[in-house]
């Protein structure tokens, strides 16, 4: 068994990040110091216990997130009904390439369990009873939140994942620098309508990757043409063919396939990421000026990254503090 010691003092005994989570608890529980964690999942000592030794305490740190799993107790919710609880499924769904639910008998029983699981959390908030309309509607949301079905978790995910961007919002898989991504693709991101009489699958649009994307957008386009993006004079090479086009996104160069609209679009964008990234980048070129600055205490000129600041350097900042103090 591995051996958590102060000092090194003997050789081989090492923390690691492995199986050794239950050795290090024993280890711990050995040495008195008592852990448990509280209802809002943090780890925390017995305070009358021994003091904190810096190894026992980077152990923890390194362990932290491990040694929260192993010391959770079950939350048991004595409220709902077990068996109008959908996440009782045990499919892995993150190895589930697509998750919509095929049209058909599969949509219709994840339609049921849906609306099984909506009516079960209306019987909870109705029993506790909440103090009005809107009230009762976030309740409703927050037990579903709670309740809801592994597909519908994963699905989220997937989207969170490909608006951060790198990662496709389909499959959930992460992509190669300088892969291609399909822009706006509609993609499963869990059900609706849990209020409503008809509930139904929600869909979202994200980019996703080659095998996630429609045929007709990843086939290889014929024409191409140089596009001026900045008032600078660059250039990018855009590809297209009858009803899709490529780009660079305008923040990362990642080549984006996107649907030709009517409208001409000037840039295009992998992910949110990006999209607010290019924004934030234009704004804070733009307003450079109202940046540039002289420092209130050595008089010299500066560029801030606030709009606000006053001085040139944390040095200056501290000296000012001291002479406003006096
Ligand atoms: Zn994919
Ligand atoms: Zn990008
Ligand atoms: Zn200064």
């Amino acid at each position: 068994m591995t051996r958590v010691t102060d000092g090194n003092k003997s050789p081989g005994s090492t923390i690691s990040n492995g199986n050794t989570t239950q050795a290090l608890l024993d280890d711990l529980e050995a040495r008195g110091y008592k852990l448990s964690v509280n209802e809002r999942g943090n780890l925390s000592t017995e305070p009358d216990g021994p003091p904190m030794t810096p190894v026992i305490w980077h152990a923890l740190q390194a362990n932290y997130t491990k040694l929260v799993r192993l010391l959770k107790p079950p939350v048991a919710d004595s409220n709902v009904v077990t068996e109008t609880n959908v996440r009782k499924d045990n499919t892995d769904w993150s190895k589930v390439v697509n998750l919509t639910p095929e049209r058909g008998e599969e949509r219709e029983r994840v339609v049921h369990e849906y609306r099984a699981l909506c009516q079960a959390v209306d019987v909870v908030v109705k029993a506790a009873g909440p103090k009005d309309f809107i009230e009762g509607m976030m309740m409703h949301s927050v037990e579903m939140d709670k309740r809801g079905s592994g597909r519908d978790i994963e699905a989220e995910r997937r989207i969170e994942a490909a608006k951060k961007g790198g990662a496709c919002g389909g499959c959930g898989r992460a992509l190669s620098d300088g892969e291609t991504v399909y822009a706006k693709v509609r993609v499963y991101a869990g059900m609706w309508g849990s209020l409503t009489p008809r509930p139904g699958p929600r869909f979202e649009a994200v980019s996703v990757c080659k095998g996630c994307a429609p045929k007709y957008m990843s086939t290889p386009l014929s024409s191409s043409f140089e596009t001026q993006i900045d008032a600078k004079g660059s250039t990018v090479r855009t590809y297209y063919d009858a009803g899709v086009a490529e780009m660079p996104c305008a923040t990362c160069q990642r080549p984006v396939r996107h649907e030709r609209t009517t409208r001409w679009q000037p840039r295009v964008y992998c992910c949110y990421r990006c999209e607010y990234t290019y924004h934030n980048r234009r704004r804070s070129e733009r307003d450079e000026h109202l940046r540039q600055k002289v420092c209130e205490v050595c008089a010299e000129g500066f560029t801030a990254t606030r709009a606000h600041a006053k001085t040139c350097s944390p040095a200056c900042k501290q000296k000012a503090y001291r002479q406003r103090r006096k």
